[in-house]
């Protein structure tokens, strides 16, 4: 129908976990146009350079994948197919491998990108219907360490702080996180902070000298894997003047004099020459920390990322538990989520080691609870395979098919050649996108064009355990349909009962209810309060509930005991791979302000691209003189696996013996050129499963 006068409609941004509100403005001729949201709580109307371009990314449909494709065989060239052509064959052949196989011969891997009601429909899907746990997603790469830490310290994966504590607090310590161009619009509300309060303390621990270092009063340059070491001595510092909170301690923790006859176990003299950093600096960071009114902590991947990254987090949770600085205003820790709905995936249990909302998939309770919900027998006891581990069983014909959802795993995942051989060698792969451009099609024997930011409804949840409501806005192009409406129909092409949704509120109300009673009851949340409201946080346990910004007000954890958990780690040194004579240097990862994953929506933004358009190497000038490398030449980087050439950026930002490529650029001129993970290696942590992409030995030479 013509249209005939402008509409304004209020949504979500779809990039990072910071979640601003945007409102969509589409005119008479249907053109869209974005502005932040004055009203929201979050952004109060900023937005940052890749959530003002948005609208690009929506009205250009030049690279979209419009219809279903189908390669009748591996060598045979993508052909469009209808939608019941594509599903029959997708449910014929997941039938014939489970068949042959069993349930475990086929996975999924989704996204931290998609709704929450598409990770809903796909755990069930997987883990009630199909009979595995193989579904696993790329918040896997981005906040497992963190999920973990806070289940073993607090008993629940459950972020403490809020963001209105950022205008409350007097002290933050940021640590492997660079949130002035990674989480832009929390960064500019800690300028504000600042700019008002400029005797606020922020440290920042950073291998690096990112722009966020600009607003720091203290930047602690360490030498990568040594942040245990550094939080430790900060602690006993802490400890040694009596800056701790010996009330808070005693009454409400467990494990304080293991933790203090650990950490008293290495002089900060030592620790200071293990992290590079001096004795003055170290004592510096515990002053201002052991004298701050509200104390927060804020990480990203940096900690994350890391082959240790959950001892990481431990420690550094450690540093709020000793001081008593979580569950009162200004104060706790506040982990920064990389993707916009990591979060809102783990509630409904949508990784391969978790169960539906927060319940534990080790307890037979649980499961049985589970699959009475879905009307199906059981739910599997073992956990499935995660992100490398799938594409590992992929390689090795353990894994016959899998399903990929929203994401570009050739280009994000570590050591991309094995990536790469895996989906090469798979029986059959399933690509599910928005985006003709993903570099995965290449090896998909089926291609599913799906509908993207407004052009379908659902809920995301940001990094302050915020869900907010994404309005429907445009019609998606061409044939693509919204990824549940995939998901379900494929569902029913394979028999399955439970998908006959009529509306998405459906499947939104379906998930609240399951959290009934748990520590993230959302219970009173349906899609009306959710669009009146715009956003709210969790728990909501009752319809008319006002949502909850700060947990532990009360000082009773989700533990058994309610106590919270003062962790020592088996050890505080660094696991990764080793740098040696062949390989050097230390090869740290991360993002670049103006682009987001692996460039499938920003990439073919211009105005996103003028910020740095070209993949480079930071490298210390006394690493390149070393190399007779100057600034502008071009360079290869080598690691066991694999190698790269970009152009070398020299600038003493970098510590010496640390190099840093960005993560973004994959299909660039050859896959040699900017793939990062051509160079990364798949150590993971033991018990998140979570990459070590900030820690490859590298050798760099001029090409
Ligand atoms: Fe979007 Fe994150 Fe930027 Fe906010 S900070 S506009 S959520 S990309």
């Amino acid at each position: 129908m013509k249209k005939n006068k402008s509409h304004r409609f209020k949504t979500t941004c779809s990039y990072c976990g910071v979640g601003c509100g945007i409102v969509v403005e589409q005119d008479a001729k249907g053109k869209i146009r974005v502005e932040g949201d004055a009203e929201h709580p979050v952004n109060r109307g900023m937005l940052c350079s890749k959530g003002m371009n948005l609208h690009y990314v929506v009205s250009d449909h030049s690279d979209r994948l419009l219809y279903p494709e189908m390669r009748w065989a591996k060598n045979q060239p993508r052909q469009r197919v209808s939608w019941d052509t594509a599903l029959d064959r997708a449910a014929a052949v997941f039938k014939t491998i489970i068949d042959k196989y069993g349930p475990d011969s086929v996975g999924f891997y989704a996204s931290g990108q998609c709704l929450t009601e598409e990770y809903y429909i796909v755990n069930k899907l997987v883990k009630g219907y199909l009979g595995t746990n193989n579904l696993d997603t790329n918040s896997r790469l981005c906040m497992s360490s963190a999920v973990v830490g806070y289940k073993m310290a607090l008993g629940e994966d459950a972020v403490p702080a809020s963001y209105e504590d950022i205008e409350l607090a007097d002290c933050f310590f940021i640590a492997g996180a660079n949130p002035a161009w990674c989480h832009p619009i929390l960064f500019r509300r800690l300028e504000q902070h600042k700019e008002q309060h400029p005797e606020i303390k922020i440290i920042v621990v950073d291998p690096r000298r990112t722009k966020t270092c600009a607003l720091a009063d203290l930047h602690l340059q360490i030498n990568p894997g040594t942040d245990i070491v550094l939080y430790h001595a900060i602690a006993r510092y802490l400890i040694e003047e009596n800056l701790i909170d010996e009330a808070f301690v005693q009454n409400h923790t467990d494990g304080f004099e293991n933790f203090k006859n650990f950490v008293f176990q290495t002089s900060i003299e030592e620790a200071a020459f293990i992290c590079d950093v001096s004795v003055s600096d170290i004592k510096l960071a515990a002053t201002y920390i052991g004298n701050a009114n509200g104390f927060i902590s804020m990480w990203a991947m940096g900690l994350n990322q890391s082959v240790i990254g959950v001892d990481k987090n431990l420690a550094l949770l450690n540093l709020s538990l000793i001081t008593g600085q979580i569950g009162k205003p200004g104060s706790g820790p506040l982990s920064l989520t990389g993707q916009p709905n990591a979060m809102g995936g783990r509630e409904v249990g949508g990784m391969a080691n978790l169960l539906s909302a927060h319940r534990d998939l080790a307890n037979p309770v649980h499961r049985q609870e589970v699959a009475n919900y879905w009307g199906v027998p059981s739910v599997p006891a073992q956990p499935g395979l995660t992100a490398t581990e799938m594409f590992r069983a992929l390689r090795e014909d353990k894994l016959k098919a899998v399903w990929i959802i929203c994401t570009n795993p050739l280009v994000s995942l570590p050591e991309a050649g094995i990536i790469e051989e895996a989906l090469k060698k798979a029986r059959f792969v399933v690509v599910q996108d928005i985006s003709n451009k993903a570099d995965t099609l290449q090896y998909a024997d089926l291609i599913l064009p799906a509908a993207g930011w407004l052009e379908k409804e659902g809920t995301m949840t940001n990094s302050e355990r915020r869900i907010s409501y994404l309005n429907k806005v445009v019609s998606p192009p061409g044939e693509a349909l919204p990824d549940v409406e995939i998901l379900c129909r494929f569902a029913k092409k394979m028999n399955f009962s439970g998908f006959d949704y009529k509306r998405t509120d459906e499947i939104y109300e379906e998930h609240a209810r399951l959290t009934k009673g748990t520590n993230i009851d959302i219970s009173g949340l349906n899609y009306e309060a959710l669009q009146e409201k715009r956003s709210i946080q969790w728990p909501v346990p009752a319809l008319g509930h006002e949502g909850t910004p700060r947990l532990f007000t009360d000082h009773q954890f989700y533990t058994p005991n309610k106590r919270a958990k003062i962790l020592s780690p088996a050890s505080v040194h660094n696991q990764s791979e080793p740098v040696s004579p062949e390989f050097p240097l230390i090869l740290t990862t991360g993002r670049i302000r103006d682009q987001w994953h692996t460039m499938t929506r920003t990439g073919k933004v211009n105005k996103l691209k003028q910020h740095l358009g070209k993949p480079f190497l930071e490298i210390n000038p006394l690493d390149a003189a070393l190399r007779d490398i100057n600034d502008g030449d071009t360079v290869e980087i080598v690691s066991q696996r694999g190698k790269v050439r970009v152009n070398a950026v020299v600038t003493t930002d970098i510590k010496t013996g640390v190099i840093f490529l960005p993560m973004h650029w994959g299909k660039i001129l050859n896959r040699d050129f900017g793939r990062t993970n051509n160079l990364t290696n798949t150590l993971v942590d033991l018990k998140s499963k979570e990459p070590d992409f900030k820690f490859s030995a590298v050798q760099v030479q001029k090409y």
